[in-house]
């Protein structure tokens, strides 16, 4: 009884651009309390879970007041009185009353916020950690981090197509050391753009991550190398680099083809020039090469770099079906976990599962758009993720993952495991 939902109510908040969102509290029959707020993404797949926005004049029709009322009108009636310690069927009420594939009727933003309210709900009603309620025990496993430490794409003004260069500090002994390294290497990242491209260069973007003026892909790695030299670490074997190209982003339909590095290439000419970049620089994962439109492509990169993780994000958008299908015809090594692509903790949770069960890589992720909310922190633990993507350690809303992940690594103490270079074990 006492894990029973008393309360269900909903809010309209602001995420980190600005643009409204949707924030829930649950509360239990003996007094658990549980809020969380749903991220908003900005290069989105086709396929994922779609959120309800109002339209109109307000905050430029991006106002959510419509999914605040999913919330209000429809899902608190049918969950109010269920067990949040059984979340998932109160995630499969949730998928029933929407009924529709991509929860459009509802809300992604409404099931989002209310899922992780339930689940942070009942651990509290528990009186444990979200992360020891969601993985018991064995849950004491520190993620790796892909910190977003220069932005391209849809998320910064400038000329370059990958969306995102990551800096992945595996080569420690802690969470704590791993943060601290890759702080080391933002700051001088910092120092090197300015000194190279001038003061508007260390201008932030979505992420946090630099936004200099550049357009090509081979001047943004060789900054992150530099960055990574000048603070005294090794790409071999200490600090990698990750990229997502969200290439989805700078494919034209109409000509069938991808804008990178100032030329139009065919997929096959985008498959030669990313090997002669991973043969130029060592990175250790590769996400989102290519678009939708070409899921076979992402095959044929994994065919021939071996020292990358190829992972897929707008093509797999959390959905463990389409996991499974890239994954078994040898398209991907793992995937990109949001649980507002799909729409329900449970449904990401399967996807997560599916992808250790596999064999395969699960990275929990923010989206660019995030909120001081910190439930991914505590999913990764809790799952045992071997990765976390939360942007690059500044901005507010970035840095209350990775305090977050502290404070766990902190409460576990001597338990606590940071994955490191076991991350990309296969
Ligand atoms: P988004 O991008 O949150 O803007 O969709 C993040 C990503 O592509 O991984
Ligand atoms: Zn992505």
């Amino acid at each position: 009884m006492e894990f029973d939902i008393e309360l269900v109510k909903a809010l309209q908040v602001l995420d980190s651009r600005g643009n409204p969102t949707v924030e829930v509290l649950v509360i239990t029959e003996a007094g658990g309390f549980g809020r969380a707020i749903a991220p908003a993404g900005a290069s989105r797949g086709k396929e994922e879970a779609v959120d309800l926005r109002d339209g109109g004049s307000d905050y430029g029709g991006m106002g959510v007041r419509k999914a605040v009322e999913s919330v209000n009108k429809y899902i608190a009636p049918a969950i109010t009185g269920m067990s949040t310690y059984h979340y998932r069927a109160i995630d499969r009420k949730m998928i029933e009353v929407d009924g529709t594939p991509n929860k459009s009727k509802l809300g992604g933003n409404a099931t989002t916020a209310t899922s992780l309210a339930v689940i942070k709900a009942a651990s509290d009603t528990a009186g444990i950690p979200l992360f020891e309620f969601l993985g018991g025990r064995r849950a004491r496993y520190l993620p790796v981090p892909m910190m977003n430490v220069l932005n391209g794409g849809v998320h910064a003004g400038n000329g370059l197509s990958i969306q995102e260069f990551m800096i992945v500090p595996y080569g420690a002994d802690t969470f704590t050391e791993a943060l601290k390294m890759a702080v080391e290497v933002y700051k001088a990242l910092k120092n090197y753009l300015k000194e190279t491209y001038g003061p508007a260069s260390i201008n932030v973007g979505d992420e946090g991550g630099f936004a200099p003026p550049l357009s090509k892909t081979q001047d943004a790695l060789t900054a992150l190398e530099k960055a990574i030299e000048l603070s005294g670490y090794d790409v071999e074997g200490e600090i990698g680099i990750a990229l997502d190209a969200a290439a989805t982003q700078f494919y034209d339909d109409s000509r069938k083809k991808y804008f990178i590095d100032g030329e139009w290439l065919t997929p096959e000419e985008l498959l030669e020039h990313y090997e002669e970049l991973l043969n130029a620089h060592r990175i250790v994962s590769f996400e989102d090469p290519f678009g939708e439109a070409h899921p076979e492509m992402f095959g044929a990169l994994k065919d021939k770099a071996h020292e990358t993780l190829i992972i897929g994000d707008d093509i797999t958008v959390t959905k463990a079906s389409l996991i499974e299908k890239h994954f078994l015809q040898g398209y991907i090594d793992g995937a990109i976990i949001k649980v507002n692509q799909i729409g329900t903790f449970t449904e990401a949770e399967e996807a997560i599962d599916l992808l250790m069960m596999r064999g395969g890589k699960a990275i929990i992720s923010h989206r660019s758009g995030e909120t001081e909310d910190t439930t991914i922190a505590h999913i990764a633990v809790g799952c045992s993720a071997p990765f976390i993507k939360g942007g690059a350690p500044a901005r507010g809303e970035r840095t209350a993952k990775y305090n977050e992940l502290l404070r766990i690594e902190d409460y576990l103490g001597g338990d606590a495991i940071y994955v490191g270079e076991k991350a990309f074990s296969r």
